[in-house]
């Protein structure tokens, strides 16, 4: 066991919060303090609602009261200003930063409240000790705060460390000041009830845990590749740069590149002639590289070496006269790409059944490829019924399933085994984390698939003290330090690493870029 990544927090520092001690739930407000009660009441046993007072003064002195209590983690909840324009009354903002405060856990707290159907962002709450009018709100923001409210920053201080957050709900923004406090209050006070029961489920999912991290994890060689193919044609050609289909399969990545200037486009006729193009790391069919000659545009392939690896295959068995059943999924790219080489000589096989059910040519003179980011356990079971039943079949020179497949699959088992759940990083249409979280299914321990800290559920945590944590090929590890700092908002988390191997492999850039 290996301490790899510094802890967000020291469990010295924290003191321990004890899972078994209450939530303090804050309001400044009686009617703010209304609002929570009456969204709590339909709970099995609701938390209670503790009025702290209006303004800086009271919200010390409460500060002061509460620093001694014996609570666990605790929540301030109200209405506020809104300092962006793009806020509206009702909009939720959960703050990242409470004055001095970090609460490390509104990504995971944003995004629960997303799923209960209400407007919330992150960002930045400043408390202040009077009412902020037009010119003030434009400073503030220009200084990079989200919100102002007048209480949350010293309550937050009485957490000495232990999990705290603040919610506030958007009452007036720099379109809608403070003369329509009426409404927009009325907005704020449905919305805070509406947030309300969200406060319980988060203090049921604080407390300490263990975060165990599968290694290898996160991005392959191929990815990293294909990544800085793009980034190198950004900086020589500059913005647009056009890339057919994603680049990776990861939300993050091409979101990043986006905002840079990649266009990402599904087919070749949204690319103007004459353009340049970047073939993704998936690869294409040969009847794309036509098209793309035909309408005169200059190509870069970012495609993985391992998947040209499996089209150079299919086109030696196709060329030897032999039927191809190539294993994998219907409609993914790569799978396209690949069916493409020999259309008339491949067959696209997903399970035992469709086995059964193939005719080849020539019983004698069938070879089987596989799709590089296969299940192993899966593709050998659908590979020996393939065996089974034309037990002369040749087989790829070397494995299909890539190395980083291979190996994510095995370390993220490893840390499986020790976990009570796992968080995947990785976008839902990534088929190397898809069978990550398959392979921990299939060793019994559930699972998820997360884009990023947001995408977590409060009711997966709760009760939960060892996460097993890992990355698909195609996602940034930057993602899964974010999620570990997301997990650390709710109670001291203590990170080891489990290695089953370590991966030098490096692929060389295409010759258009490598200067
Ligand atoms: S997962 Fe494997 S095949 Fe896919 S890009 Fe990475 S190294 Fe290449």
């Amino acid at each position: 066991m290996t301490d790899t990544i510094p802890r967000p927090r020291d469990d010295e520092e924290l003191g321990h919060p004890d899972p078994g001690e209450p939530l303090l739930l804050c309001a400044p407000l009686r009617i703010e303090a209304r609002a929570l009660r009456r969204g709590l009441r339909d709970l099995a046993d609701p938390l209670d609602v503790i009025r702290t007072g209006y303004g800086t003064r009271r919200a010390a002195q409460a500060a002061d009261r509460l620093s001694h209590d014996p609570f666990g983690q605790m929540m301030i909840m109200g209405v506020g200003g809104g300092l962006s324009a793009d806020l509206s009354p009702g909009d939720l903002v959960v703050g990242t930063d409470v004055g001095a405060v970090t609460c490390a856990s509104a990504p995971i707290l944003a995004g629960e409240l997303r799923r209960a159907g209400l407007a919330a962002r992150t960002g930045r709450i400043t408390t202040v000790d009077h009412l902020v009018r037009r010119a003030e709100r434009a400073k503030l923001a220009a200084e990079g705060w989200l919100l102002a409210d007048m209480e949350s920053a010293p309550l937050a201080a009485a957490a000495h460390g232990r999990p705290v957050a603040v919610i506030r709900a958007v009452s007036d923004t720099p379109d809608h000041p403070l003369a329509g406090i009426v409404s927009g209050g009325l907005a704020a006070l449905r919305s805070l009830r509406a947030a309300a029961p969200v406060a319980q489920r988060w203090a049921a999912a604080c407390g300490t845990r263990q975060v165990l991290l599968a290694g290898p994890r996160s991005f392959c060689a191929g990815v990293e590749r294909a990544i800085e193919i793009v980034e190198r044609v950004l900086e020589r050609q500059g913005a647009p740069v056009y890339v057919r289909k994603q680049i990776v399969h990861n939300t993050r990545v091409v979101g990043d590149l986006e905002s840079r200037g990649a266009v990402f486009v599904d087919e070749l006729d949204q690319v103007p002639d004459g353009a340049t193009v970047v073939f993704s790391a998936h690869g294409v069919s040969p009847a794309v590289r036509e098209e793309a000659a035909r309408r005169g545009l200059a190509v870069i392939d970012a495609t993985c070496p391992l998947v040209s690896k499996v089209h150079a295959e299919a086109r030696r068995f196709a060329a030897d006269g032999y039927t191809v059943a190539l294993i994998g999924h219907a409609g993914h790219e790569e799978v396209e790409g690949t069916l493409g080489e020999a259309p008339d000589s491949t067959i696209l096989v997903q399970t035992a059944a469709d086995v059964a059910a193939m005719q080849p040519r020539d019983g004698e003179r069938v070879a089987y490829l596989m799709q590089t980011t296969l299940s192993v356990d899966e593709a050998a079971e659908v590979s020996g019924a393939l065996r089974e039943r034309f037990p002369a079949m040749r087989a790829p020179g070397s494995d299909d399933i890539c190395y980083a497949t291979t190996n994510r699959q095995a370390a993220v088992r490893a840390v499986a085994a020790e976990s009570d759940l796992v968080l995947v990083a990785g976008s839902k249409n990534s088929s190397n984390s898809v069978r990550l979280v398959e392979t921990c299914e299939r060793a019994g321990t559930p699972a998820y698939l997360i884009d990023g800290a947001e995408d977590i559920q409060l009711d997966w945590l709760a009760g939960v003290s060892t996460i097993g944590l890992t990355a698909g090929a195609s996602a940034p590890p930057a993602v899964v330090e974010e999620i570990i700092s997301a997990l650390s908002g709710l109670g001291a988390v203590s990170v080891s690493e489990r290695v089953t191997t370590t991966e030098s492999i490096r692929f060389g850039l295409p010759k258009e870029v490598r200067q």
